[in-house]
């Protein structure tokens, strides 16, 4: 059976520090340290942690003068393209540039001075630096009066967050700028959704995709996946970041199971195919899954592998996996490519299971 591929809303490609974003590039993965940037070691081995896990951006904070003053070290040093996020401060977004990161992000609303937003467009173009433009739901409402938010009410937020958008691209486009990505961000999935659409319809710069204050992975996980996925299947989206608290390593690895499952970009690696346990569960799999997932993690063949809990229904389930085992009581069977291999005992499971997959990936 084919399964039709989701097709890409076309965008203009935007050069960001040698990593395209946009046009026919795929979607792109970005993440952001949580280290205080004026810490250019620490911040760098953050940057190093999540580029090896696939971040292929990353943004710093820098919302002081010794914040920018660490970004010269941290650009030279750095294996990813540095994007700078510069809040309220006008400064801040100069001496970025000057640092030569690859793009700021800005929210124009946040620098009341025209010519300083201005300032920041002359230097960035000068400088070869993209500007992301970003809109906020909270940043938008705050600053136009007489506009509140009726949570009932999402069209007129969104309606608000367009307004903006176009203000502040007027500016921009009226400079000739072509650097840009744009953003709409909510902390309300159906908001962020009904943003990004209108963005997309309406311009044809990439779109920087999340969802801002998701809270912790439970929360932030699903979120960013439900406005994500649901963006990204319509076509609609060049780069995301997954955001919630915590390590940003779990952001990367989350943005790339999000890509990998919308086969927007390949898995690399492990896809983990475990059974959701029932009544029928004969051998108690949730630390087995666990132990396969950690002992295969370091692959980067990609690979299907499936645990399930029963013999009853498990090796149907298991079918389309590379390998798979079907745990009964006190033993199981081990598959690979649907084919039965041979009967293991319990305790044997993980080592089987890692063993087999091994034989697939040649390590
Ligand atoms: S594989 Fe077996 S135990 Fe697991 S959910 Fe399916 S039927 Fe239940």
């Amino acid at each position: 059976m084919n399964v039709p591929e989701i097709t890409r809303r076309e965008t203009r490609a935007v050069d960001v520090g040698g990593v395209v974003v946009g046009g026919a590039a795929p979607v792109r993965i970005q993440s952001m340290t949580n280290t205080p940037t004026r810490d250019a070691a620490a911040t760098l081995n953050q940057i190093r942690e999540l580029a090896g896990a696939g971040a292929e951006l990353v943004r710093v904070a820098v919302p002081q003068a010794d914040d920018t003053a660490a970004l010269k070290r941290i650009v030279a040093e750095s294996p990813v393209p540095i994007i700078a996020d510069v809040h309220f401060h006008f400064d801040r977004a100069l001496e970025a540039i000057a640092a030569g990161v690859a793009k700021i992000r800005l929210n124009p609303g946040n620098i009341a001075d025209r010519d300083q937003v201005l300032r920041i467009i002359d230097a960035a173009g000068a400088a070869g630096t993209a500007i992301r433009v970003g809109v906020n739901e909270g940043s938008v409402v705050e600053r136009s009066e007489g506009e509140q938010r009726d949570s009932d009410l999402v069209s007129p937020l969104v309606d608000l967050m367009i307004a903006k958008m176009a203000e502040y691209l007027e500016v921009f486009e009226a400079s000739g700028f072509d650097r840009l990505v744009l953003s709409a961000k909510s902390h309300d999935v159906v908001t962020t959704v009904a943003a990004n659409r209108l963005l997309s319809t309406r311009w044809n710069w990439p779109l920087h995709l999340g969802v801002t204050h998701s809270g912790t992975a439970q929360t932030g996980a699903i979120r960013s996946a439900a406005a994500l996925g649901a963006l990204l299947c319509e076509g609609i989206g060049d780069t995301i970041r997954i955001s919630y608290a915590g390590d940003p390593v779990a952001e990367v690895e989350a943005a790339r199971e999000l890509l990998a499952s919308l086969r927007l970009r390949e898995r690399k690696g492990i896809e983990l195919i475990a059974c959701p346990t029932c009544g029928r569960l004969e051998t108690d799999i949730t630390d087995i899954v666990e132990e396969v997932r950690a002992a295969l993690s370091e692959e980067t063949e990609p690979i299907t592998v499936a645990i399930m809990g029963c013999v009853v229904n498990g090796p149907g389930e298991a079918q389309n996996a590379d390998v798979a085992i079907c745990a009964g009581k006190d033993k199981a069977v081990l598959y690979r490519s649907g084919q039965r291999v041979r009967t293991v005992s319990a305790d044997e499971i993980v080592a089987a299971v890692v063993a087999e997959a091994r034989k697939i990936t040649g390590n």
